[in-house]
């Protein structure tokens, strides 16, 4: 049976907004000295704006047409931010035919028998289709802390767009608070190394960029491998993630996947709250002990 003092660290818990699923996760949480940290959505707000438009040889409006109807089928906080940014403008967004997903580079669809693609700027790359002259204006982008995607079909490119989230407050005080309690924070990230550079100086934290969602499992395994290890995400690919460390935990928000998947999950998705809870958690096993 539980103890009643972990009992009651899981109530606490639960009002505390942090919900762990059982008493062995609170002894795991008291031992942790790492957290690895999904960027979007968890460290940021996970809401991007478009900020920037940069077309080649179609119009403003028909780019973001464009990018808007690849992202449709898609979920992810990009696509959630393009679709919004197009219909608030009434654009009349067209339709889609195979929609596919890269995992950790974009996305792709056929329009009228075109194939359309939308993804990282690596993803382009990758494909033959960035020019240098583009890669001069992606470069100014990213540095100011912005996302840029390329939107293009198999031969050329039809232009960039960038978006720009914000990070958490309160993941700011958590990076300070978790480095207090002798927890070593890192940022994981799928997105590029200069944006990721500039959120990370925003919080004051490491990270490893341009990670593939395979990447991100071995970079927690690797932490895992040097001492007890939490991993804390939302992301749609971050269940495996989560899988890999001692205590996995998924924001409130976060996809049914994550959730059955994670250990916990953060209600109220206020990220601070895993610092009160591994403080709680130290506090609950000293006790026991
Ligand atoms: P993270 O969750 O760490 O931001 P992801 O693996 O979700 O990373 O995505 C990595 C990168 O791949 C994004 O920064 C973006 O450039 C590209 N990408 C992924 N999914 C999409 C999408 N639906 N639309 C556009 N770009 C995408
Ligand atoms: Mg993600």
């Amino acid at each position: 049976s539980v103890p009643a003092s972990i009992a009651s660290a899981l109530y606490a818990g639960t009002r505390s907004g942090l919900l762990m699923k059982g008493g062995s996760v609170i002894e795991a949480a008291a031992t942790i000295r790492q957290i690895a940290f999904d960027k979007t959505g968890t460290l940021t707000l996970g809401r991007p704006q478009l900020t920037d438009l940069k077309p080649v040889d179609i119009s403003e409006p028909e780019l973001l047409k464009l990018a808007a109807a690849v992202e449709m089928e898609s979920s992810h906080p990009l696509a959630v931010a393009l679709v919004a940014r197009a219909t608030e403008q009434g654009l009349d967004i067209p339709s889609i035919q195979n929609a596919r997903v890269i995992a950790g580079k974009g996305v792709s669809a056929e329009i009228e028998n075109r194939r359309i693609y939308l993804g990282s700027p690596q993803y382009a790359r990758d494909m033959g289709i960035l020019q240098p002259e583009t890669e001069a204006s992606i470069e100014a982008l990213e540095e100011a802390g912005k996302t840029v995607v390329a939107l293009f079909d198999d031969t050329r490119l039809l232009g960039i767009l960038a978006l720009r989230d914000e990070p958490r407050p309160d993941a700011i005080l958590a990076i300070r608070n978790l480095k207090a309690l002798g927890i070593t924070p890192m940022m994981l990230t799928g997105d590029n190394p200069r944006t990721a550079a500039a959120i990370a100086g925003l919080l004051d934290v490491e990270f490893r960029a341009g990670l593939m969602p395979e990447d991100k499992v071995k970079a927690v395994q690797e932490m895992a491998s040097r001492g007890p290890t939490m991993m804390v995400g939302d992301g749609i690919n971050d269940a495996p993630a989560l899988a890999s460390a001692h205590v996995g935990i998924a924001m409130g928000g976060g996809t049914d996947v994550a959730m059955e998947t994670a250990d916990g999950a953060l209600l109220r998705n206020y990220v601070d709250d895993v610092t009160a809870k591994i403080r709680l958690a130290r506090a609950t096993m000293a006790n026991i002990r």
